[in-house]
């Protein structure tokens, strides 16, 4: 029993200040090259640090705008995380192929852990974001492409997780404004994860940019330590 955790990385160069705010959208909808000396995902190298020192192992989402190089792949493959893919242009099947493929040539990478969908609702977010949530369209996709679709982007508000272990419809949010902090807070997570499994999302920009997610994250760090529950990253179902 424990918990599984997420991280979907949406920023190129992170959200902390207005530098990196503008240059991370230009990237997202338009264009700007990767620069290392800016920060390109910096702020997943820091958090894959913080999740190393307390042995927490993850999957890493990316999209094809915040595309990992090879030589950071191998690097969080050291730390013991998984590598996945953030859908974005998910209007066709042609259209989810042709960005996943995109990806893979990208990354190098030729298997990948599974995928996630990019925001789910009504906002157009970038030029190549398709807004609709389907979450039945990409199971079937995921058997075509034999990429596993594992976790959807519903907002967990009650404890309770379905019994078929192979999709996670919805996710515990560490970010505010995506569960009640009080019914949904830290404490009761671990309490339950003694007993169950909970999958946990959070984007690492915002662990930098905001107070309560990198407070709720940190006290999610002391007491699954102090409590000894597990963190764990399920297997490829392919
Ligand atoms: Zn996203």
């Amino acid at each position: 029993m424990g918990l599984i955790l997420r991280i979907d990385v949406d920023k190129p160069y992170g959200n902390n200040n207005l530098f990196k705010k503008i240059i991370s959208k230009l990237r997202e909808d338009f264009y700007f090259p990767v620069i290392n000396k800016f920060g390109y995902l910096k702020q997943v190298q820091n958090f894959a640090i913080l999740l190393h020192n307390h042995s927490v192992p993850a999957i890493f989402y990316f999209r094809n705008c915040t595309a990992p190089s090879q030589s950071l792949i191998q690097w969080l493959e050291t730390l013991g995380h998984s590598i996945g893919f953030h859908a974005e242009n998910t209007k066709s099947f042609e259209t989810f192929e042709t960005e996943l493929k995109d990806f893979k040539s990208k990354t190098g990478l030729k298997k990948l852990h599974s995928f996630t969908k990019h925001e789910s609702g009504v906002l157009k977010l970038g030029k190549n974001h398709h807004p609709p949530y389907e979450e039945e369209k990409y199971k079937g996709w995921a058997m075509k492409t034999e990429t596993p679709f594992y976790f959807g982007n519903g907002e967990m508000s009650t404890f309770i997780v379905p019994e078929d272990k192979s999709f996670y419809p919805e996710m515990f949010w560490i970010e505010a404004g995506y569960r009640d902090l009080e019914t949904m807070s830290i404490e009761k997570l671990i309490s339950e994860a003694k007993n169950e499994d909970y999958p946990l999302l959070i984007h690492p920009e915002n662990y930098y940019a905001r107070q309560q997610t990198k407070f709720d994250f940190d006290k999610l760090l002391r007491l699954s330590k102090q409590v000894n529950v597990n963190w764990f990253v399920p297997p490829m179902h392919y």
